[in-house]
């Protein structure tokens, strides 16, 4: 059940030049599963001044403190620069846990994470959450798409991770880049012998457009619907 939690900012820093990472530890602690979000409340930001509440995919493991969001800062949003303009030592309210977007694969099966932007964090949680770890998928596959190097998230911590196979796409890359030019869409298209398709089960995070490309991609692979899980952000 979603309670409310009060949340002390830690730190609050960019990433990227449009991405901030959040940390936070809440009273009372409250439990998550990885995958989950937290519903964050805007203080005064809706008509007539009402509160406002807008989702965030939780992207540290349930195992770990402080809580971390990984938030793109959208122009003129109301909840992403309400979020920005805290510092820390200040407070906000959420509620949480909220959603089923939760790791459930069997350890026979690959894992294919598969994500754009800031849908990232959900997955993040996963790869580091005690669910994960205690029993892995035989394959680990990480498709993340951005348009810019400099827009990766965690890549770092990503590439060191020898049981994840990392693959960054760069969709409009701004110099010579080693990395995958393209959107994911087209790295799936380009390398369909790459994935055990129905062996797989499949991930999606990010926008809707970018979800429905792929669950083409998927279904004209013949996996199906139950192989897939999924997180709209907007
Ligand atoms: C379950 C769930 C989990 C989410 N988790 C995250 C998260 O971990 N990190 C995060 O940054 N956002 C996340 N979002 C999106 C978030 O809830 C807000 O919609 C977003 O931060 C914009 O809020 P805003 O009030 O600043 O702007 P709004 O005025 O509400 O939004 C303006 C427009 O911004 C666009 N937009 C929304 N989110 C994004 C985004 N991430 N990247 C690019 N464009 C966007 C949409 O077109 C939207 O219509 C999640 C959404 C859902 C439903």
């Amino acid at each position: 059940m979603p309670a409310k939690v009060t949340c002390k900012v830690i730190s609050n820093v960019h990433v990227t030049p449009t991405v901030f990472i959040l940390s936070f530890t809440s009273e009372p602690g409250f439990e998550f599963k990885a995958g989950q979000f937290i519903s964050i409340i805007i203080p005064g930001a809706g008509p007539n001044g009402r509160d406002l509440r807008r989702a965030y995919s939780i992207a540290s493991a349930p195992e770990t403190n402080p809580v971390e969001l990984c938030v793109k800062l959208v122009e003129n949003g109301p909840g992403t620069n309400y979020l920005h303009s805290l510092k820390p030592g200040d407070e906000f309210n959420g509620l949480a846990p909220y959603g089923n977007f939760t790791y459930v694969t069997p350890s026979e099966k690959t894992a294919v994470f598969i994500s754009t932007g800031t849908g990232i964090a959900p997955f993040r949680s996963m790869i580091r959450s005690g669910v994960y770890q205690s029993n892995p998928p035989q394959r680990s596959i990480f498709l993340f798409g951005v348009r810019h190097e400099e827009e990766l998230l965690y890549h770092d911590e990503l590439s060191a991770n020898e049981h994840v196979e990392w693959i960054p796409t760069v969709s409009r890359p701004t110099k010579e880049t080693s990395l995958f030019k393209g959107r994911v869409t087209d790295y799936l298209r380009a390398n369909p012998e790459f994935i055990d398709w129905m062996g797989s089960e499949y991930y999606l995070c990010g926008s809707g457009d970018m979800i429905k490309e792929i669950k083409e991609i998927l279904s004209s692979h013949g996996v199906t619907k139950e192989a897939i899980h999924q997180e709209k952000y907007y």
